[in-house]
């Protein structure tokens, strides 16, 4: 049985494709959930858009519809005690800020997973770089479509400079540090 915490709280990935959002996830689920033995539930971009957000496309209305139901379900699960983790490009400041209240100022962590368009063009994860540079995919953020960077994130990490446990590290030690997690 996983162990709620007294109070949840979420930890809000944002950067752009590529950038490292699921894979510094997955660390963080390994650690919190396989090793702590914590409440943990991760809101992968891909996956809500295949279940929760199914149909919804990539226009600025639909993107933000997308966010916001990532941050309905957080707010919901961070009241009883579980940990959540959302994994999404989220490109527009103004929704994040919007979810950043419904969760709760005091229990969101916004991460910044900052890496510029030549490293994530050179990773290119999902090949889906060169399709929108071919033009064979419209409204691809950080291409053709806009990223709006944090203004003041609680963490950043530099995903071209780090390795993923060098990042996961710096999110785990603020959530300690603020209170949120305890110590290992
Ligand atoms: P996103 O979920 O943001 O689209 P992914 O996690 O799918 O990005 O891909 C990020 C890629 O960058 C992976 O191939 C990963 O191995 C690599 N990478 C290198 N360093 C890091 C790091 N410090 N944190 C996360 N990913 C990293």
């Amino acid at each position: 049985m996983d162990k709620a915490l007294h109070q949840g709280f979420t930890i809000w990935f944002t950067g752009l494709s590529g950038a490292g959002k699921s894979t510094i996830s997955d660390y963080l689920y390994d650690e919190l959930h396989n090793r702590r033995g914590l409440a943990v539930e991760v809101w992968d971009g891909d996956v809500v858009r295949t279940h929760l957000s199914k149909g919804l496309g990539f226009s600025k209305e639909d993107r933000d519809i997308n966010i916001r139901r990532i941050g309905f379900v957080c707010a919901k699960l961070t009241k009883y005690g579980v940990i959540n983790i959302a994994a999404a490009i989220s490109p527009y400041r103004e929704v994040r800020d919007e979810v950043r209240q419904m969760v709760g100022p005091d229990r969101f962590v916004e991460v910044f997973v900052d890496a510029s368009l030549d490293t994530v063009m050179a990773r290119d994860v999902k090949g889906l770089y060169q399709k929108a540079l071919r033009g064979e995919i419209k409204g691809f953020t950080g291409v053709d479509d806009p990223y709006e960077a944090p203004l003041s994130p609680e963490v950043v990490v530099d995903t071209a400079n780090e390795t993923v446990a060098e990042s996961a590290g710096k999110i785990l030690a603020y959530c300690e540090n603020a209170g949120l997690l305890p110590k290992a």
